[in-house]
């Protein structure tokens, strides 16, 4: 399984983009940065994009590749809570902002959306999912994803602290999590639903003490005005833990 991360980060500029990961060039999670980084032909061979909740952020380009599909007669599945679809479909794709691709063309619509279930797990293409619930807003999901060789990636989403109850139902061999902003700034970090360096060392603690191992683990969502800040205590943080913490980077890839 390949894992490649198309952006990164929780703001944009010319050095950064929003977090968008792809997994085998055909199944993405989260729409941070899909379109200016597949070509039109990429972009058709996608198959499903699962999104883990309805910040900007995260769906920015759901319309954006929807029209490109819809001028190329393709079609795209979208799988998410119950709570994001109705932001899309109000929002976004309701014929005010942009096209209703719901409906449209009405004989096959460009987008097929399923509202997913957390916990419990849906075959998408060759891969199981599993929606795991985590504390950022209202229905945030994580989504661990099982590809046919047994290989298993786990992805937070934008998370805060207590995700004990997350790890409980998943076995990932890589685990890519947020780390938004340096410790200094932990309340802020607190008050949205997010994690710091020392927030994240101890999930990964009460992860090791509640499966007896670490999986590779590679961060996302990082705030690029603080990235160096966060980078030198993450350092820190693997030192403790005595494991391997890795900042993503768009374009990094990660095969299993
Ligand atoms: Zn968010
Ligand atoms: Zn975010």
């Amino acid at each position: 399984m390949n894992s490649r991360f198309l952006g990164a980060h929780n703001r944009e500029s010319l050095d950064s983009r929003f977090v968008c990961l792809l997994i085998d060039d055909i199944l993405a999670i989260d729409a941070g940065d899909l379109t200016s980084s597949l070509s039109l032909e990429a972009q058709q061979q996608l198959k499903a994009i699962l999104l883990t909740h309805q910040h900007y952020d995260h769906i920015r380009d759901v319309p954006a590749i929807a029209i490109n599909l819809f001028f190329r007669g393709g079609t795209i599945n979208i799988y998410s809570s119950q709570t994001v679809y109705d932001t899309i479909s109000a929002h976004l794709l309701n014929g005010k902002v942009y096209p209703k691709f719901l409906e449209l063309p009405e004989t096959n619509p460009t987008v097929k959306f399923t509202v997913i279930e957390p916990h419990r797990p849906e075959q998408i293409e060759d891969y199981s999912v599993l929606a795991v619930p985590v504390h950022h807003n209202d229905n945030a999901f994580g989504y661990q994803i099982t590809s046919p060789d047994g290989k298993t990636v786990f992805y937070t989403g934008d998370t805060g602290t207590n995700l004990t109850d997350c790890w409980a139902y998943i076995l990932p061999q890589l685990l890519i999590a947020e780390v938004t902003v340096p410790d200094r700034y932990q309340g802020f970090a607190q008050e949205t639903g997010h994690l710091t360096p020392s927030l994240l060392k101890q999930e990964l603690v009460s992860f090791r003490e509640l499966k007896g191992y670490l999986p590779l683990v590679v961060l996302v969502h990082m705030d690029p005005a603080l990235e160096e800040e966060i980078k030198a205590e993450i350092e820190m943080v693997a030192e403790f833990l005595n494991a391997p913490i890795t900042l993503a980077y768009k374009g990094m890839q990660l095969h299993l």
